[in-house]
């Protein structure tokens, strides 16, 4: 065929193996460092942080496609450095491959900037302090010009404008305007949190998304960022195991979303995102939240770098513990017992304010810094998107006040708070009547601050688990068996499924049988489980095998049985409780500090402190 013709080149002086020119290979090289505006954000902040910058302003237009600007007042570069600042390799950070043993950089490939020059319209001013003049150059999708003297501060302005315009394919990958701003403010909030040293402001087109001032404490970081009413529910942590340590905060369930961007774990100052450490969260927060959340936690971890590698992966951040048993326990531990700390009922002004559909005044007892940004009509309605970057937009002459305390990474004292959530209700251990009960399920009751608002079944759940758990630590669960026992009808298939699963049913009180091939007969069930009944809960297992494919042993496949039963809407609300039912439960609940959340994470009670209602009746 006509391959005759190229048979026939093979003497030819040419080869067809050819270099590629240079441009080809930094966007070759982009498409594995530059995926989308915020890495663009990342590796600018990374190098204003590598510069020694104690203030980083970040500016980005239609959500960073447009423009990412970010300026620092660090080392700066002169005209000779800015010559190699685009080429390939070029680094300052690195002499050596020894080198690569020790890096105390972020970056040290020379990768970045001529990779980001590659694929889009750049411009890098900049002056070292020592100098009276700066200097500019540009990079046009590879094409660097010769460095311009030009006045401005001390520091270096990098610009990125029309990411991706000459690699239309690439672009067509970008997201909407908010999906795109929202990966890069993920990256601006997480290397704020990072450093308590350094000043930050961001701004999009035009307005201002963040703003937080150097020498600023973690706690009052997050504050700015993910605004008040989260902030004043944190819990600290604070656990040691050797010299591996655990510092931070931890926050009630109530505020956990369905992803992870309220998660910030900083390994040795810097923000890592690893499953390990995702699954060490779901583990401390087990039993307390709903299926498919995420909780918010902002935790520092610290610890001797021989045992944690971090450069498994240099883009994804991830990092293998060795012992990693060990550290993962200690860490679930540690959580767990702050979040046992924490409030976990729904305080009632959060529901006023929703129901007003207002912020409250500044100062109040929760305030809700509402979004800064105000929703754009554009937008599609629902989209939860944004709500990640709620931001104070309280005026700033306001923040004085409230950061008026030490600028430490210390939470203020308890008492300077304000207010104490947890510590204002210890007196509702008292639990005599009367009650309100509405609708067969809200039990209302007085406390001594104000009222509250119980769920008794999602209570009842909650004191069940907790009972029935507390009781298979101590032993095998007391079981009452059925002198007759209770025959429920299944499939074939259904009966082999349950089969091999009995010695597991058993090992957490349910004694089942297979008395025929498609009989399954219940011969006892723990004295404290009422709910479900017999034949609920065979559904509920078989739920449960076929959903997961596995039957676990003990405390986990009652927590297991009292989630699916929980979703399959079988324990009801409805039953008429006596007052001494209600007082009963209600003291039950009070021994155990798990009590505030459902198994499944549903809460249990909502408070409506007295500040609260006079708030709901305008008297203060
Ligand atoms: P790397 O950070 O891996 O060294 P980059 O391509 O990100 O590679 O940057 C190349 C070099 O340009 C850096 O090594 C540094 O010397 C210089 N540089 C980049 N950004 C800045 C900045 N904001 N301030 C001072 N120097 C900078
Ligand atoms: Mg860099």
């Amino acid at each position: 065929m006509a391959r005759g013709g190229e048979e026939s080149g093979l003497g030819q002086a040419e080869a067809i193996i050819r270099p590629l020119p240079e441009l080809v290979r930094n966007q070759i090289a982009a498409g594995e460092v530059i995926e989308r505006p915020a890495s663009v954000v990342k590796e600018l902040f990374e190098n204003a942080l590598d510069a020694g910058a104690r203030e980083v302003r970040v500016d980005l237009e239609e959500g960073g496609v447009r423009l990412v600007r970010v300026a620092d007042d660090g080392r700066g570069m002169g005209p000779a450095d800015l010559r190699l600042a685009f080429a390939p390799h070029a680094t300052s950070k690195l002499r050596a491959v020894d080198d690569l043993d020790h890096i105390a950089t972020l970056g040290f490939r020379g990768e970045a900037l001529a990779s980001i020059g590659s694929v889009a319209r750049c411009r890098i001013y900049s002056r070292p302090a020592a100098e009276l003049l700066g200097w500019a150059v540009e990079n046009e999708g590879g094409r660097v010009s010769e460095p311009r003297e030009t006045g401005g501060p001390a520091g270096t302005h990098v610009e990125v404008r029309d990411l991706f315009y000459n690699t239309p394919a690439r672009r067509r990958f970008l997201k909407r305007t908010a999906t795109e701003l929202g990966r890069c403010l993920d990256v601006i909030q997480r290397l704020t949190l990072a450093h308590d040293e350094l000043g930050v402001a961001a701004t999009h087109d035009g307005r201002r998304v963040l703003d937080v001032e150097a020498g600023m404490g973690f706690r009052e970081r997050i504050r700015r960022v993910f605004g008040a009413e989260l902030a004043d529910a944190l819990e600290p942590v604070e656990a040691r195991d050797g010299d591996t340590v655990l510092t931070g905060f931890v926050a009630p369930p109530r505020f956990a979303r369905a992803d992870t961007s309220r998660q910030l774990w900083l390994l040795n100052g810097r923000p890592v995102r690893d499953k390990v450490l995702i699954r060490v969260l779901r583990e401390g927060f087990r039993g307390h939240l709903e299926h498919g959340r995420h909780p918010a936690a902002f935790l520092r971890l610290a610890m001797d770098p021989a045992r944690v590698d971090v450069n498994v992966h240099p883009a994804k951040a991830e990092i293998r513990l060795r012992d990693e048993r060990r550290t993962f326990g200690f860490l679930v531990n540690a959580l767990r017992e702050a979040l046992r700390r924490s409030d976990m009922a729904t305080p009632g002004q959060v529901l006023l304010d929703r129901a007003a559909r207002r912020d409250p005044a500044p100062g109040a007892t929760l305030p809700d810094p509402g979004p800064l940004r105000r929703p754009d009509p554009r937008e599609r309605p629902g989209d939860d998107e944004l709500r990640v970057y709620e931001v104070p937009g309280r005026p700033l002459e306001l923040r004085e006040r409230e950061d008026a305390g030490p600028a430490g990474a210390a939470p203020a004292p308890p008492g300077t708070e304000p207010a104490d959530p947890a510590g204002g209700w210890a007196a509702s251990d008292d639990v005599r009547g009367p009650f309100v009960v509405v609708d067969r399920t809200y039990i209302v009751r007085a406390l001594p601050d104000g009222l509250e608002i119980v769920d008794q079944h999602a209570l009842h759940e909650r004191v069940t688990f907790e009972e029935l758990k507390a009781e298979l630590e101590r032993g095998p669960l007391e079981v009452q068996r059925r002198l007759v026992p209770e025959l429920v009808e299944v499939t074939r298939a259904e009966a082999r499924r349950l089969e091999e699963h009995l010695p597991a049913l058993e090992s957490a009180g349910l004694c089942f049988s297979v008395f025929g091939p498609t009989t399954i007969a219940v011969q006892g069930l723990p004295v404290r489980l009422r709910r479900p009944g017999p034949e609920e809960l065979v559904r509920v297992v078989l739920d449960l095998i076929e959903r997961t494919g596995r039957v676990p042993e003990g405390v986990a496949l009652l927590e297991e049985v009292l989630h699916s039963a929980a979703c399959r809407g079988s324990v009801m609300a409805g039953d008429t409780l006596s007052q001494d039912e209600i007082e009963s439960l209600l003291r039950r609940a009070a021994r155990i500090p798990e009590a505030q959340t459902c198994p499944h994470g549903r809460p249990t009670r909502v408070r409506f402190a007295k500040l609260d209602l006079e708030k709901a009746f305008h008297r203060k």
